[in-house]
């Protein structure tokens, strides 16, 4: 009886002692990543996954003839872009509307949209996006009762796009017109403003360092008389932020060029820094 209660004694300190180390090992690891977040201003790691989701050999052709973001990618990059593209996949409703078709190749091109954007972050699933509605063409919009080519709906948590148009800015990579980009931004934007985990935080810190640089007069002068960036941008800061990412993504060496430090406020607030970026 005394063996027994000594046994169980030491068992019972055994884990309460383990659980403390976890703990303690948790700690620093969190204070570790704090620290560096705020000292570089982008997430100690990126990438994170006990197992690894594959893409059907199908999707695996889709991704490989249709997005040149995946195909500059190293191989482990490429690795980690199905994993997340599977996740994505799984985790999204895709709803057709006016007896479109969404077939494999559709839903695959425009998750691949949303990881290619969220691909420097750690947390990329966008809880505030749980529906992917998708229309042939342009669609009557209630929210401001007018035609759109997409938009972003919070209260449905549902973006919405015209496949026309969001194919055409897909195929073409240069004009720095892409509608899923765009819309996708939008959703990148208020789900940071929602959330508190680390891509957000970095996201939404760059986001008013980015309003900061804004008062620059010069610089927004120069950005206006270049025609680089187009109008629209200008009607508010959301949709600054999503047309200027458009710029960035399909024309990054001119911005680069052009505009230095919007580039990289925008790079650190995506933490891009791959494929050439
Ligand atoms: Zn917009």
């Amino acid at each position: 009886m005394v063996e027994e209660e000594v046994g169980f004694g030491m068992l019972f300190a055994g884990l309460l002692t383990f659980g403390l180390l976890l703990l303690i090992v948790f700690l620093i690891f969190k204070m570790f990543d704090t620290i560096y977040l705020s000292l570089f201003k982008r997430p100690a790691w990126v990438h994170f996954y006990l197992f690894k989701k594959k893409l059907s050999k199908e999707q695996k052709v889709i991704l490989r003839n249709n997005s040149s973001f995946y195909s500059r990618l190293s191989s482990v990059g490429k690795e980690r872009f199905e994993h997340r593209l599977q996740c994505f996949l799984n985790d999204k409703e895709f709803i057709s509307r006016q007896d479109f078709v969404i077939d494999e190749e559709k839903k695959v091109l425009i998750s691949a949209t949303a990881v290619m954007l969220t691909f420097g972050m750690r947390k990329y699933m966008l809880p505030i996006l749980e529906k992917i509605i998708v229309y042939p063409k342009e669609f009557y919009s209630t929210i401001d009762e007018r035609y759109h080519k997409g938009e972003f709906n919070p209260r449905l948590k549902a973006l919405v796009f015209s496949w026309k148009d969001f194919e055409e800015g897909f195929r073409v990579e240069d004009d720095n017109l892409n509608l899923g980009i765009h819309e996708f931004t939008h959703a990148i934007h208020l789900n940071s403003i929602k959330r508190s985990d680390t891509a957000s935080v970095v996201f939404s810190d760059g986001f008013s360092e980015l309003l900061r640089l804004l008062r620059n007069e010069d610089l927004v002068e120069g950005i206006k008389k270049s025609g680089f960036i187009r109008d629209y941008a200008f009607t508010n800061e959301f949709e600054f932020l999503a047309v200027v990412v458009e710029n960035f993504i399909e024309s990054p060496k001119e911005f680069k060029s052009q505009f230095p430090s919007l580039y990289k406020k925008i790079q650190q607030m995506f933490n891009f820094r791959f494929a050439g970026y």
